[in-house]
């Protein structure tokens, strides 16, 4: 690991960051170029090695904790974009809820179409709303890094015999027994994560053999990231520290031993984000391996 060192960010004064090495690969490309869609002082990278894309500095923990809770970093991010052009904004958002309206995808969706009862983990839980959808036979888990909203989550998961814990997902997770979870939802965490090989491979090992995780992040390779360039929605800066495309999800996945499905829509380049199934083998398939 690098060592960490003082940047000055306009938003955030002079906080610590740590210098990352591709998350996919683990070369140091300190040295390389920036790339166009970067923004002093968070540049973005395409690995010369592997193609993922991704911030090469990610704040510390400790100030993630503090100063940089994601609800303010993420209001901090809408302003600045509101500012800069009102109109796209403004329409952006009218786009979205006008999507809203449309039957959709969800990790309800997903998990139910595959299992019935189990213990679920939400890696990035915020106040444990997402959980609230699913029926009693599933007994809530959430790790959060916010400190306020992990609280309020723990409260909700508690009622139905589960908890949240209030830490970095990579220790979090380190506290679960092996293949605890019958499944867990990772929805808009991968693209945050400072260490997302590592989180997916406690991930494998604290689900259940045949067990599966429901990811969605945004999707670096869509058509409207060409499009729009550096105004696309899936910018946030430092916010999101991974740009993951289908193929490159699939290749981190299969680091930490998972199986990649996208059905026919997770992957469509229509999309700005992508949903993916990752599945950790059976006993069965052990077996036949
Ligand atoms: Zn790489």
């Amino acid at each position: 690991m690098h060592e960490a060192m003082f940047i000055r960010s306009e938003e955030f004064g002079t906080i610590p960051v740590r210098p990352r090495d591709c998350p996919l690969c683990g070369s140091d490309n300190r040295d390389a170029p920036a790339g166009r869609y970067s923004r002093a002082p968070w540049p973005v990278k395409e690995c010369p090695a592997c193609g993922f894309v991704y911030i090469d500095r990610a704040p510390e923990f400790e100030v993630q904790f503090e100063t940089m809770a994601w609800e303010r970093t993420t209001k901090v991010e809408e302003r600045r974009r509101a500012e800069l052009r009102p109109f796209s904004y403004k329409a952006s958002k009218r786009t979205r809820f006008r999507m809203h309206l449309l039957p959709k995808r969800t990790v309800l969706g997903y998990v139910a179409s595959r299992i019935r009862a189990g213990n679920l983990l939400d890696l990035g839980c915020g106040d444990g709303q997402a959980m609230a959808s699913f029926p009693d036979s599933f007994i809530p888990y959430g790790i959060e890094i916010s400190m306020e909203v992990a609280a309020i989550a723990d409260r909700k998961f508690r009622a139905r015999g589960g908890y949240a814990i209030n830490a970095a997902c990579i220790d979090g997770l380190r506290r679960f027994p092996d293949g605890f979870f019958a499944a867990a939802s990772l929805r808009s965490y991968l693209e945050h994560e400072a260490e997302p090989l590592p989180v997916l491979q406690q991930l494998a090992r604290a689900l259940a053999p045949g067990g599966f995780a429901v990811v969605k992040v945004p999707n670096y390779g869509s058509l409207n990231r060409r499009i729009m360039g550096s105004r696309w929605c899936g910018f946030r800066y430092p916010d999101h520290l991974n740009y993951f495309t289908p193929a490159t999800l699939r290749e981190m996945a299969a680091r930490a031993g998972f199986a990649t499905s996208y059905g026919l829509t997770g992957r469509l380049p229509t999309s700005d984000n992508i949903w993916a199934i990752l599945a950790k083998p059976s006993a069965e398939d052990e077996r036949r391996v």
